[in-house]
């Protein structure tokens, strides 16, 4: 029998911050019984953050589809015939008129997605200007608009971007299973400019892919041994949209999905683990056991992308029954949003959920119909 105080040790251990894992041990981790694996993350997950508290984020697609890009997951993809309707990029009214909606639901970060290969020159005005609206709204500010050049990143950093997305979906072996129009390099060096510019990363991958064990620890190896680990990490299940050449791919078990979310909390201590797309075909059962794998981020209730995600009253049941409140955040201008503040918000919106809350691009007419969207945020 493993001792309490040798499990404890053990959890020191993991939560140092290590950049040197190697597949060996990740895969021992991978293998541990179900319930050593579990104590051990909740172990580390308590020493950098409160285990009953959630970051909440809303997601906004702010250009549809007709991407250059072959990712094989990817409805928005210009390469398969999903029935999505492009979109040019949003006006950048609407968009802040988004983030105020989510900011009075509740919602302390506001995430902006583009289907593009890399951000086109002639739209980085409107960018930088949504950036500013929303940071004047007093929210977070995140985006994902593909590859970014080392200038680009200054430009966002220099408008108060506080996240970029890029994630880096599977491990350097399976990659070119998924993508063949840029490489994994291509990635990294994205990352690298953003972290360069001073903007926080924000990075993760897709379970479900046809990747095999060995895949999903090369992918959490990818991540938690660049020279700074992301400070937030999300982990989707792939969504199986009809059209894209993954429509048929295994389904995920909502245990391996634990499984992964533990492993990565162990592995990136004080990374936010976010649970993206995917998370509406997990049963509550499943969802509470990976926040206690370590999992303490989610979209709350809206689309995500083009993809549909729980209903923010089921979120909010779903927190309430477990005891999780929304974390409170220094927002920019140091406004520390008090955390009451915001729980009053979820109760508020839980009371008035008829109100849709969250900006839908499906009802509002910018996607034909929903086919189950892919998002990987
Ligand atoms: S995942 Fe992003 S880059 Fe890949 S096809 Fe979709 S929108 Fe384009």
């Amino acid at each position: 029998m493993i001792s309490a105080s040798s499990q404890q040790s053990d959890a020191r251990a993991d939560a140092a911050i290590r950049h040197d894992w190697t597949q060996e041990e990740v895969l021992a981790l991978f293998q541990l019984p179900f319930n050593d694996l579990l104590f051990r993350a909740q172990l580390v997950h308590r020493q950098y953050f409160d285990p009953n508290k959630i970051q909440l984020s809303t997601l906004l697609s702010i250009k549809t589809g007709a991407c250059p890009e072959d990712c094989k997951y990817c409805p928005q993809s210009g390469h398969y015939n999903t029935g999505l309707k492009k979109e040019k990029l949003m006006a950048v009214q609407k968009v802040l008129e988004a983030a105020k909606k989510a900011k009075d639901a509740g919602a302390t970060r506001f995430c902006m997605g583009a289907a593009w290969r890399n951000p086109p020159e002639k739209d980085m005005p409107y960018i930088v200007e949504m950036i500013e609206g929303v940071r004047d709204l007093g929210m977070e500010t995140c985006m994902t608009l593909g590859m970014l050049s080392g200038s680009q990143a200054s430009i966002l950093a220099e408008a108060g971007l506080d996240y970029y997305n890029h994630n880096l979906d599977t491990s350097p072996d399976f990659y070119g299973n998924i993508i063949t129009t840029r490489t994994y390099a291509d990635r990294l060096t994205t990352l690298a400019h953003v972290r360069d510019a001073g903007i926080k990363v924000c990075s993760g991958g897709i379970l479900g892919m046809g990747e095999s064990l060995q895949d999903r620890a090369g992918l959490l190896i990818a991540l938690a041994n660049l020279p700074k680990q992301p400070e937030s990490v999300p982990i989707n299940i792939l969504v199986r949209v009809p059209g894209t050449p993954l429509e048929s791919a295994r389904e995920v078990d909502g245990l391996d999905f634990v499984r992964t979310a533990a492993v990565a909390r162990i592995m990136m201590p004080k990374s936010y683990v976010r649970f993206s797309a995917g998370r509406e075909s997990l049963s509550e059962e499943i969802q509470a056991l990976a926040f206690l794998a370590g999992i303490n981020s989610i979209f709350m209730g809206c689309k995500l992308l083009t993809t549909p995600n729980p209903d923010e009253d089921h979120d909010f049941q779903l927190l309430n029954k477990l005891g999780i409140a929304p974390e409170a955040v220094t927002l920019p201008g140091d406004d520390l949003v008090k955390e009451q503040t915001v729980i009053q918000k979820v109760i508020d919106n839980r009371e008035s959920a008829a109100d849709a809350p969250y900006y839908d691009a499906i009802a509002a007419g910018r996607v034909t119909e929903k086919p189950e969207m892919q998002d990987t945020l």
